[in-house]
């Protein structure tokens, strides 16, 4: 999408905002983008997937995608379905200022942490590029990985992995021009040392998990043991 585009789409939402105050993206209630009570009914998701990407995958083992090309990520784990209400709560969250919803719907990630039986040493934000994140003034990533590590009592690494480079933005490009888009984007903080730490990545929505697995290998160049990710929502 053109820069002029994107504004002007933000700037109309903003206007909007002024004259409509949020409402509950579930109910219609005022005040909030998705009220807790919407949010606990929020269907997880409970689809046969691929044990590796989280793709939609009957099996039996890994998807064809993941057995001629496997990630570096262990594995892919998502709450929720990109789709629906909860599509609707992660755009308000992304691009209208809806910082608000991160709890609960964080929330819903414990749950669906202890669902999955997943396990952690570390958990780690993916992060925004800095101009990207000045724009939308926060990382929506960080706050679902900050309100999930207090749910789940495990430590966050907010700083430690960064982008290196700016990258177009995923939404338009193809899944190949995704991969070429993401690589080498991601690095470590210096003097780094994750020596057999299993480590954990957060993000709000995996699609072709290009990104995830660009961060992944970052984090394991730093000597993690593994490296899992588990975001709020995968791709349909
Ligand atoms: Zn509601
Ligand atoms: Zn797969």
């Amino acid at each position: 999408m053109a820069r002029g585009t994107r504004f002007a789409q933000q700037l109309y939402h903003v206007l909007l905002d002024l004259v409509l105050p949020p409402r509950c993206v579930v109910c219609g209630r005022v005040e909030t983008w998705l009220c807790r009570t919407c949010a606990q009914k929020l269907p997880l998701a409970d689809r046969p997937v691929c044990p590796r990407c989280g793709d939609a995958w009957e099996g039996p083992g890994v998807c064809d995608r993941c057995r001629t090309m496997p990630l570096h990520l262990a594995s892919i784990s998502s709450a929720f379905v990109y789709e629906d209400a909860v599509r609707d709560a992660i755009h308000a969250l992304k691009y209208r200022g809806g910082q608000g919803v991160a709890r609960p719907l964080a929330e819903r990630m414990a749950e669906a942490w202890q669902v999955h039986h997943l396990a952690a040493d570390l958990l780690v934000p993916v992060p925004l590029h800095i101009d990207r994140e000045a724009q939308r003034g926060y990382n929506q990533s960080q706050l679902l990985a900050r309100e999930l590590a207090i749910q789940i009592g495990l430590p966050l690494a907010e700083l430690l992995l960064y982008r290196v480079r700016a990258t177009a933005s995923q939404t338009r490009l193809s899944p190949r021009e995704r991969w070429s888009n993401v690589k080498d984007a991601f690095a470590c903080a210096t003097a780094t040392d994750l020596t057999g730490l299993r480590v954990t990545l957060v993000d709000d929505v995996a699609t072709t998990g290009a990104t995830l697995d660009a961060c992944a290998v970052a984090l394991l160049a730093r000597g993690a043991r593994t490296v899992n990710a588990f975001t709020l929502a995968h791709a349909v």
